[in-house]
């Protein structure tokens, strides 16, 4: 069966390097949504906390639930379900997540500084404050999201400086409404590495930690390493000659007398048809003809087929983005790790 290797080694590699530029483990919050960006949840919390990582970030409580015992402390990005767990926080997306929230719970509110995707307007921060009070909710974070941090433009310095007016005017409530002091945080994967250190108290780092980051050519990137591959296997084998057409509609004709193999890998579990016909795999095979429901086919006879190591190579083939690429990837194929 097509499955999935896991690289522990370059797993810790990228670690290492997040930890040397934000300063410490303990300002690592690991982005695990959307089943740890296609990696699998369950394994990158297992091998993250064998790591040392005590900070998550994920999307709904059913992925804080399932990697709970994992983390001490769990940010969920974008629901509001209930649960009792006091290592959740609840993101306030919006002022009216206040109401919808049950308490007691923790909760951080995010602020938008220019991405205009979710977020409380910087001029609600003193109602936000007032609401959050009123319902007791227990406030432990304020942060935001950089739009462009992998662009070369004035927008990252902008964003940067409207959230430190955010926290400084944010400190000011703390102290006004007597609630704990507060984490901030702003940085991702590229700002962290643009910025070079952590100003705030956390950085939500995701795709640096899976080995991937796309920064303009002129700012420095990190070596980081892909931790996922994958492979498929071979289901058959045939020699044609010139001039026959492979697959759905024989988009490919073959030149010469070719040895073909199918391979059980398609767009059911995540490998798009939109990849084709640009694809190569690592070792220069094409793919040749449209990449089927689960099957696709390549010139080899190899009884099993590396497809991809880096997601990034797939997707300027596909035309796309490696975060795309990864979260395609289907919670069906097994992972190992290595
Ligand atoms: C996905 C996400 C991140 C992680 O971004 P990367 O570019 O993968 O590091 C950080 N913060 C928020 C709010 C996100 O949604």
């Amino acid at each position: 069966m097509a499955h999935i290797i896991l690289k522990r080694s370059s797993f810790f590699h990228n670690l290492d390097t997040i930890t040397a530029t934000c300063g410490s483990k303990e300002k690592i919050a690991l982005v695990l949504k959307d089943n740890a960006y296609g990696h699998g949840l369950m394994e990158i919390a297992t091998l993250a906390a064998q790591y040392g990582i005590s900070k998550a970030v994920v999307r709904s409580v059913a992925e804080a639930q399932t990697v709970a015992d994992y983390f001490d402390y769990i940010l969920i990005l974008a629901d509001t379900t209930p649960a009792t767990n006091a290592k959740f926080h609840y993101t306030l997306n919006c002022l009216e997540d206040i109401e919808a929230l049950k308490v007691p719970c923790n909760v951080e509110l995010k602020v938008d500084t220019g991405m205009h995707r979710n977020g409380i307007a910087p001029e609600d921060l003193a109602e936000a404050f007032e609401r959050i009070a009123m319902k007791k909710l227990r406030l432990t974070g304020v942060f935001s999201h950089h739009r462009s941090a992998d662009a070369l433009s004035s927008e990252w310095f902008w964003q940067r400086h409207n959230f430190e007016q955010i926290k400084s005017d944010a400190r000011a409530l703390q102290k006004r409404y007597a609630f704990e002091p507060l984490s901030f945080h702003l940085n991702n994967s590229a700002a962290l590495f643009r910025e070079g250190s952590c100003r705030d108290d956390m950085v939500r780092v995701g795709i640096a930690a899976y080995g991937i980051l796309t920064l303009e050519r002129s700012l420095t990137k990190p070596t980081l390493q892909p931790v996922l591959s994958l492979y498929a296997h071979q289901i058959a084998s045939r020699t044609l000659r010139a001039q026959e057409r492979i697959g759905y509609n024989g988009t490919y004709t073959t030149t010469t007398v070719q040895t073909v193999s199918t391979y059980d890998i398609g767009y059911a579990d995540g490998f798009m048809r939109s990849y084709a016909p640009r694809f190569r795999t690592p070792e220069g095979l094409h793919v040749l003809g449209r990449i089927s429901m689960d099957n696709s086919s390549f010139e080899s006879t190899q009884k099993e087929l590396l497809i991809f190591d880096d997601a990034q190579d797939v997707a300027m083939q596909g035309k796309t983005i490696a975060y795309e690429v990864l979260t395609a990837l289907k919670p069906h194929l097994k992972r190992h790790i290595v």
